[in-house]
């Protein structure tokens, strides 16, 4: 695919066509670029990177779909202790491509039947298809909705540091044995 990117170029595919065709691409973007997404957070690793893949799929009723799966690791900011926080996000999403805006709002109907045949399965975020199709804009959507609400350490570092000065104090073995031989010599005398 010509216009998917080598190095964070991008992106832009003819979505209805892609599916049409059973297409799959993937890729990698600088994290660094999501502006939409880094937009109030603390300072990214400059060399981390966003693995994106996006492959063509069929719904249950033939819905036209396209899989992405995104992967990276975020710097967020503790809520707990307001130190940074390496956190790696991993997401995937069907999104289902609709022709128009009027379908992106319009609820879905199905008879019976097909209901029951589909189940839980049809968790599909319908997003407006186009010839112009934006992968990269996908991925950054997805990236937002996958940034945990309240992110914290599960052992913040600066409690771990707090009480971690003690054990840093603790004397060496060999350090307690010369101790100990001193107070021997003490008590011997
Ligand atoms: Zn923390």
């Amino acid at each position: 695919m010509k216009d998917v990117s080598e190095a964070g170029a991008v992106r832009h595919i003819d979505a209805f066509e892609f599916v049409r065709l059973g297409r799959k691409v993937e890729g990698r973007a600088p994290l660094v670029r999501f502006v939409r997404l880094l937009e109030g957070f603390p300072e990214q690793d400059p060399a981390a990177q966003v693995h994106w893949s996006a492959a063509a799929d069929r719904g249950p009723l033939g819905e036209p779909l396209i899989r992405l799966g995104v992967e990276t690791v975020l710097t967020l900011q503790c809520q707990r202790c307001l130190g940074p926080l390496a956190m790696p996000i991993a997401s995937q999403v069907a999104l289902q491509l609709v022709e128009s805006e009027a379908e992106l709002d319009a609820p879905d109907v199905f008879d019976e039947s097909d209901l029951e045949e589909i189940g839980t399965e049809r968790d599909f975020e319908k997003v407006l298809g186009s010839r112009k199709f934006d992968l990269l804009e996908q991925v950054e959507d997805e990236l937002i909705l996958s940034v945990p609400y309240v992110p914290r350490h599960d052992v913040c570092p600066a409690e771990g540091g707090k009480s971690g000065e003690e054990p840093e104090k603790r004397p060496s073995p060999f350090a307690v044995l010369a101790e100990l031989k001193a107070r021997s010599g003490d008590v011997g005398k």
